[in-house]
């Protein structure tokens, strides 16, 4: 049974905070020290960040958005133009960096509130007894 905590945030509130890369639980303290690397802790809250684990889901959704995106521009500039390849290259290499790395940090963060809120973690085998 899942049985709301009085103060925990709904998850609206945690995808908000996650897209702003905030700490999960308080919504102030700063996620991340680098680019993509995560502080040790909160520094409002102390909510320790050891429990982090996205693995590779943000690059993959991040891949999966910006392989739409840069395709379907590349098709349909390629269908109404058939314009010389180094305008190809020219077109959608920027297009690729910005759709990658832009949107990476958010996204990274966005997985990290809503690990949090549901309180996501690798399967554990239980002990149990022979009858
Ligand atoms: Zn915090």
């Amino acid at each position: 049974m899942n049985v709301p905590q009085p103060d925990a945030p709904t998850l609206f509130q945690s995808a908000i905070r996650g897209l702003a890369c905030r700490c999960p639980r308080c919504g102030k303290g700063r996620l991340y020290a680098g680019f993509l690397s995560l502080r040790p802790r909160c520094g409002d809250c102390g909510l320790d960040y050891a429990f982090i684990d996205t693995g590779d889901g943000p690059a993959i959704f991040i891949i999966m958005i910006a392989g739409a995106i840069v395709v379907g521009c590349a098709l349909i500039v390629e269908i109404k133009y058939q314009p010389p390849y180094w305008v190809h290259a020219v077109l959608w290499l920027p297009l690729i960096l910005v759709t990658t790395l832009l949107p990476l940090r958010s996204m990274k963060s966005l997985l990290i509130a809503l690990q949090f809120h549901h309180k996501a973690a690798p399967g554990r085998l239980i002990d149990r007894e022979l009858k």
